[in-house]
C-alpha cells in the first residue's frame, strides 16, 4: 500500500502555525507568496505591503537591519478605535459626559511618537499625560490643542509645579494630579504667587488589586497615590485653604495589562464611589481619570492571562461607561468626562521589530553516522551500531543506549581514557542517533512522551542581528511574550525548532518561550538557514514599552527606526529615518570621548610604527579601520 504525499505546505498553514490571524488582524496577514504584509491603507480599505519588500527597498538605501519599523496607519487606527468605542458607548446608553483620552509618554517617548501621537489624536482632542518634568516639558512642547489634556502625575518640586500652572495660565487644559499630602501646600502656594487658580486631581490607591505581571501597580501595596484616609485629608487641608474648588479630577491606575474585564469593572466600581463622595463633600469635579491597564492581546488566545485579555476594546468602553453611570445617576451626581490613559493599546501595534539571522548552531541535522577509524574504544563502537537494530518497537530502548554510552565514553574523556577526537566522533554519532529516533517516532501512532521531547528539548539557536536588552527589554525583565514569526519564506514549511541568541555576550540575551495555544513553548519552527539568503524575523506588537526601557548593554545602542507610510499617491514613502547610535555615540553616553580614544589609539599605532612592527602606510589603514570602527552601527554589519 502507498500512502499518498502529505498536501504542499500552504501560506495558511503558516499564518496558523504562527498564529498569525489571531494576534495580526486586521494589521498583518500572510499572502500567497508567503509573506507577512501590513496593511499601510485604512482598515476597511487595506493596502497590503510585502515586509520582505519594504526591508529589502531600505537595504538598497543603506538602512540596515536591525531595525524598528512603525506604521502611523496602525497608530491612527488605535487611536481611532478608542475614542470611537467611548463615542459609541456614550451614545448607546445615553451617558451625559465626554470621553477624553490622555496617551501616557512613558510608554513611548520617542520624539516622533509623541509628535505622530498630537496629529492623528487632533480630531479627538487626545492629550498627554506627564509622569515627570521632562514629560511635561516635552508635553508643552508638542501639544498645540488648547482643548486636549495635559494630566500631571508623579512628584512635582516647584519647577514642574510652576511650568504647570504657567501652561494653565495661558489656556492649557493642564491638570495637577495629587500623589502625596504633602505636595498640596506647595502647589496652593506657588498658584498664589503665580496668580492662578490651579487644577487638581487626586490620585487614589484603590482596594480592588490589579493582576497580571503588573499586579503590584495597582491595589493598597502600590506605592503611587493616597489612601482614603489620605484623600479627606487632601479634601480637609483644601477646604481650609478654601482651595475646594480647585479639586476636578479623581484618578487612579491598576497598574498595566490587565487581562481581566472583571477588574477594571470592580476598580471602576469602587473608583466611581469615591468620585460620588468627593462631590458630596463639596468639591466640583467633573473628570473621572481611570489611568491604563486596558490590555493587549499578545497570543491572541482572547483569554484571562497575562499574555492576553478577555475583552476588547468596545467592550472594556461600554463596561467602563456604563459602571460610572450607574453610580453616579443612583447618587444623583452628573456624570463626569471619562479620561484613559491607555499607553500600550495605542502603541503596541504600530511597531515591529526586524532583524536579521546570522548564523545557526546546535545539533547537526545529519541522519548518517562519520565513518569511524580502526581500533576505536568498544563503547564507541557499540554507539555506532545503535542505528542497525533501530525500529518502531525499541526507539525508548535505543535511545537509553545512547544516552548510557555517550557517557559511559564522557567519562573515559574526563579520566584521560580516550583523545578529543575521539570524544568528537561520539557526540557526532550521539546527534545522528538522536535525528534517526526522532525521525522514526514521527510514524508511531501514539509517541511515548520521552519521545516526544526529543525535538524540542533541543532546539536550534539562531543567532540573530539585535540585542534583546536594548529593543525587547521586556523579554528579559519580566518574561514577556511577543509574537514572532519569519517574514517571508512561508510557502516552506519549517522543519526546525529554534530559539534566539542574540549578538550580546550575555547568557540571558535569548528568547526561548513563545506564545503557543497551551500559554507558551519552549521553541519556535523555522526554516533552514542558508548564509548566502537573508532570513528575517519579525517581532511583532513591540510599540510600547520596550523603546523606552532598552538599556545599553555591552554598547549596542539604538536600532535603525523608520516610519513607513503611504503617499498621497498611495505609494510607499519612508519617513522619520533614526539613524541608529553609531559607536561614538554609545561610548560618549558612558562618558567616553571618542576624540580623545582616536588619539590615544593613534599614539599605539605610532608607537608599533617607529618600533618597526608596522609601516607608515600600514598605520594609515588601521587608522582608518579604527575611525570607521567608531562611525559605523553597533550591530553586525554585513561586509
Ligand atoms: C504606566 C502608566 C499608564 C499606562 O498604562 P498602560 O497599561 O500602558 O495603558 C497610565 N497611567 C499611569 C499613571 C501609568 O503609570
Amino acid at each position: 500500500m502507498t500512502t499518498a504525499p502529505p498536501p504542499p505546505w500552504t501560506a495558511s498553514d503558516s499564518a496558523d502555525l504562527y498564529g498569525l490571524p489571531l494576534w495580526g488582524t486586521p494589521f498583518f496577514r500572510v499572502s500567497d507568496q508567503g509573506e507577512v504584509e501590513v496593511n499601510l491603507g485604512e482598515m476597511e480599505n487595506p493596502n497590503w505591503n510585502s515586509m520582505a519588500c519594504i526591508l529589502e527597498e531600505l537595504e538598497a538605501r543603506g538602512i540596515d537591519a536591525p531595525l524598528m519599523l512603525r506604521f502611523g496607519n496602525i497608530l491612527e487606527h488605535r487611536i481611532k478605535l478608542l475614542n470611537e468605542s467611548f463615542r459609541k458607548a456614550i451614545a448607546d446608553v445615553g451617558y451625559q459626559g465626554a470621553f477624553k483620552g490622555v496617551f501616557p509618554i512613558k510608554v513611548n517617548q520617542q520624539q516622533q511618537v509623541i509628535e505622530q501621537i498630537c496629529q492623528y489624536g487632533k480630531p479627538y482632542h487626545h492629550g498627554l499625560e506627564a509622569g515627570s518634568k521632562p514629560e511635561l516639558i516635552a508635553a508643552l512642547s508638542y501639544m498645540q490643542d488648547p482643548e486636549a489634556l495635559i494630566i500631571c502625575n508623579g512628584y512635582k518640586d516647584q519647577e514642574f509645579i510652576d511650568l504647570a500652572l504657567y501652561a494653565i495660565q495661558m489656556g492649557m487644559q493642564v491638570m495637577l494630579v495629587v500623589e502625596t499630602v504633602g505636595e498640596v501646600p506647595l502647589i496652593l502656594e506657588r498658584a498664589t504667587a503665580i496668580g492662578v487658580k490651579p487644577r487638581l486631581g487626586v490620585r487614589m490607591k484603590l482596594s480592588t488589586p490589579g493582576s497580571g505581571k503588573w499586579i503590584q501597580s495597582g491595589g493598597d501595596n502600590s506605592v503611587f497615590g493616597l489612601n482614603a484616609e489620605q484623600v479627606i485629608h487632601v479634601v480637609d487641608l483644601l477646604k481650609k485653604a478654601d482651595a475646594l474648588q480647585c479639586l476636578e479630577l479623581l484618578h487612579y491606575h491598576l497598574g498595566s495589562q490587565i487581562p481581566n474585564i472583571r477588574t477594571i469593572r470592580s476598580g471602576v466600581s469602587e473608583a466611581s464611589r469615591v468620585y460620588v463622595n468627593l462631590v458630596q463633600e463639596g468639591a466640583p469635579m467633573g473628570y473621572l481619570d481611570m489611568g491604563g491597564g486596558l490590555a493587549v492581546d499578545y497570543d491572541g488566545s482572547q483569554s484571562n492571562t497575562t499574555s492576553s485579555r478577555n475583552y476588547a476594546v468596545e467592550e472594556y468602553c461600554a463596561d467602563v461607561v456604563e459602571s460610572v453611570m450607574d453610580i453616579c445617576s443612583k447618587s444623583g451626581v452628573k456624570h463626569p468626562t471619562l479620561i484613559t490613559e491607555s499607553g500600550r493599546a495605542t502603541v503596541a501595534h504600530y511597531g515591529v521589530l526586524v532583524f536579521n539571522i546570522l548564523d545557526v548552531s546546535g545539533i547537526s541535522s545529519r541522519l548518517d553516522l562519520p565513518t569511524l577509524p580502526a581500533n576505536v574504544p568498544t563503547e564507541l563502537k557499540y554507539l555506532a551500531d545503535i542505528p542497525k537494530h533501530l525500529k518502531a518497537v525499541n526507539l525508548q530502548e535505543s535511545l537509553n543506549d545512547a544516552l548510557y554510552y555517550r557517557d559511559e565514553l564522557r567519562s573515559r574523556f574526563s579520566l584521560g581514557l580516550i583523545s578529543l577526537r575521539e570524544r568528537a566522533l561520539t557526540e557526532q554519532c550521539f546527534a545522528a542517533i538522536l535525528r534517526q529516533i526522532e525521525k522514526a517516532t514521527k510514524t508511531l501512532d501514539r509517541i511515548p512522551d520521552s519521545l516526544e521531547e526529543l525535538s524540542t528539548s533541543r532546539p536550534e539557536i539562531y543567532y540573530g542581528n539585535f540585542s534583546l536588552f536594548q529593543s525587547l527589554p521586556d523579554t528579559w525583565a519580566i518574561d514577556q511574550l511577543f509574537p514572532i514569526m519569519p517574514i517571508h519564506r512561508l510557502l516552506e514549511k519549517p522543519e526546525h525548532e529554534g530559539i534566539f541568541a542574540d549578538i550580546t555576550c550575555d547568557c540571558d540575551g535569548k528568547i526561548d518561550h513563545f506564545i503557543a495555544d497551551t500559554g507558551s513553548k519552549k521553541s519556535l519552527p523555522l526554516h533552514d538557514f542558508n548564509k548566502d539568503e537573508a532570513y528575517y524575523i519579525g517581532v511583532f506588537l513591540v510599540g510600547a514599552y520596550q523603546e523606552t526601557l532598552g538599556d545599553l548593554h555591552n554598547l549596542f545602542g539604538d536600532t535603525n527606526v523608520v516610519s513607513v507610510e503611504l503617499d498621497d499617491e498611495g505609494k510607499r514613502a519612508y519617513g522619520h529615518e533614526v539613524e541608529g547610535d553609531t559607536v561614538a555615540d554609545v561610548l560618549s553616553y558612558v562618558e567616553y570621548d571618542p576624540k580623545e580614544m582616536t588619539m590615544n589609539f593613534r599614539s599605539l599605532a605610532e608607537r608599533a610604527v617607529r618600533s618597526g612592527l608596522i609601516t607608515a602606510p600600514q598605520r594609515k589603514t588601521i587608522m582608518q579601520a579604527y575611525r570607521e570602527g567608531m562611525q559605523g552601527y553597533t550591530y553586525f554589519e554585513q561586509a
